[in-house]
């Protein structure tokens, strides 16, 4: 067999080998594992999106190749949303393209601007895409880290000007994953700024758009005025209603940036099934009454597990957007280790900070993807196994570490 590529070679080790294998001899020996590391909706795709889907199955008209751009009634389905939604209007012929899910559109975007040796600026801790397809392609990622005492959004005035210079691209995500924080207007703003200073495509990943608690309402940040200049956004159907299987989500803005991406995309798949763009046209149709609802169950969950593990000492802030929460690891101990002690002694696994780039060390992430009694069980065998923010008998690990 010939060697896989040089870029393939770069991506950074995959580093929960160890702790899956535990998990799954762990499944094996038929432990009653309660995983709270996956992002991935525990709940059913809302019946009347699956009955448009069935409905729009047997129609022959479905059945052929999609236009690669999306079929109009879909992204005018897009344009109508981006107009109730955030007051935002984008043109449905050149500034709106349907993805096969986000994360093929957030990867394309990266094949459809760097060159070896360019620069992608990437939030750590982030979403691993961004970084890890920007060295499948050759480019340089630049770590911009996010730190809790600034909300978690990075510092701009930290970029040293000549990788401002050398960058192409900018990733960003609000509601972000993992940490759960979001961008204030006045970020966006200095973001937009900076980008149209160093001409830089900024990608705003908007996949959490919808899922936020407490009144709070997420903007675009097509919203400000002039980011359409220098702007893509990513839209998910996935988290917004239950449908990560179904792959389909939209990019919307710069409309040179979605004619580069759509050119890699003409040259690499051949569109959303038409059946399921109906569907996903019917649900953006009745979006706020899906997420409405959803919420509910979410900020529910959120409010019980914030609850609980303030019960065993932590204190933190919950935050108002997005399924997870991104909760410090006690003091001494590594996210790794943390999350392995879980597995060890409460059969509960949550995602290792480190997981989402250097800065994520310190910190585990929740996913609230469990039913309530499944979440109140978890922080159940947290406490019975003693396991707290301050923990008076040092576990093993923590000696050794
Ligand atoms: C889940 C997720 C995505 C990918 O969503 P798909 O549309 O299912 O590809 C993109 N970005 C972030 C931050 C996510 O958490």
């Amino acid at each position: 067999m010939p060697k896989p590529s040089a870029h393939l070679a770069k991506l950074p080790p995959y580093l929960f080998a160890e702790v899956d294998k535990k998990i799954d001899a762990a499944r094996a020996a038929g432990v009653d594992i309660i995983s709270l590391a996956i992002g991935d909706p525990d709940l059913p795709t809302p019946s009347f999106v699956v009955d448009s889907l069935c409905a729009a199955v047997k129609d022959p008209e479905t059945h052929n190749y999609a236009p690669y751009h999306g079929t109009k009634p879909f992204r005018d389905a897009v344009t109508s949303w981006m107009k109730t939604r955030f007051g935002v209007s984008v043109d449905p012929e050149k500034e709106v393209l349907a993805l096969i899910g986000s994360k093929e559109g957030l990867a394309h975007m990266i094949l459809a601007y760097i060159n070896p040796g360019d620069v992608v600026l990437c939030p750590s801790p982030g979403y691993p895409v961004y970084n890890n397809y920007t060295l499948l392609c050759g480019g340089e990622p630049y770590t911009m880290p996010m730190e809790a005492a600034d909300g978690f959004l990075p510092d701009l005035k930290a970029i040293p000007p000549d990788i401002a210079r050398r960058a192409k691209l900018m990733f960003l995500n609000y509601p972000n994953n993992p940490t759960g924080a979001i961008a204030t207007e006045g970020f966006i703003k200095e973001c937009v700024e900076f980008c149209r200073n160093n001409d830089i495509l900024l990608c705003h990943d908007n996949a959490y758009s919808e899922m936020t608690f407490d009144g709070y309402r997420a903007p675009s940040f097509l919203g400000v005025p002039g980011a359409a200049e220098v702007c893509v956004e990513f839209f998910s159907l996935s988290k917004m209603y239950n449908m990560t299987g179904w792959r389909v989500g939209f990019a919307v803005g710069n409309a040179a940036g979605l004619k580069a991406l759509g050119t890699v995309k003409n040259n690499t798949d051949s569109g959303v099934f038409k059946a399921i763009q109906r569907a996903a046209a019917a649900a953006l149709g009745r979006s706020d009454e899906l997420t409405a609802g959803l919420n509910k169950i979410y900020g529910h969950r959120r409010d019980i597990a914030v609850e609980g593990l303030r019960a065993l000492g932590w204190d933190f802030k919950p935050n108002v957007a997005t399924f997870y929460l991104w909760v410090p690891v006690p003091p001494g101990m590594k996210s790794t280790e943390f999350s392995a002690m879980l597995l060890e002694k409460c059969a509960v696994i949550v995602a290792p900070g480190l997981g989402y780039g250097p800065a994520g060390e310190g910190y585990f992430r929740i996913a609230l993807t469990v039913p309530e009694e499944r979440l109140r069980e978890a922080l159940k065998r947290l406490e019975t196994a003693g396991i707290r923010w301050t923990m008076t008998q040092a576990p093993e690990k923590r000696a050794a570490g």
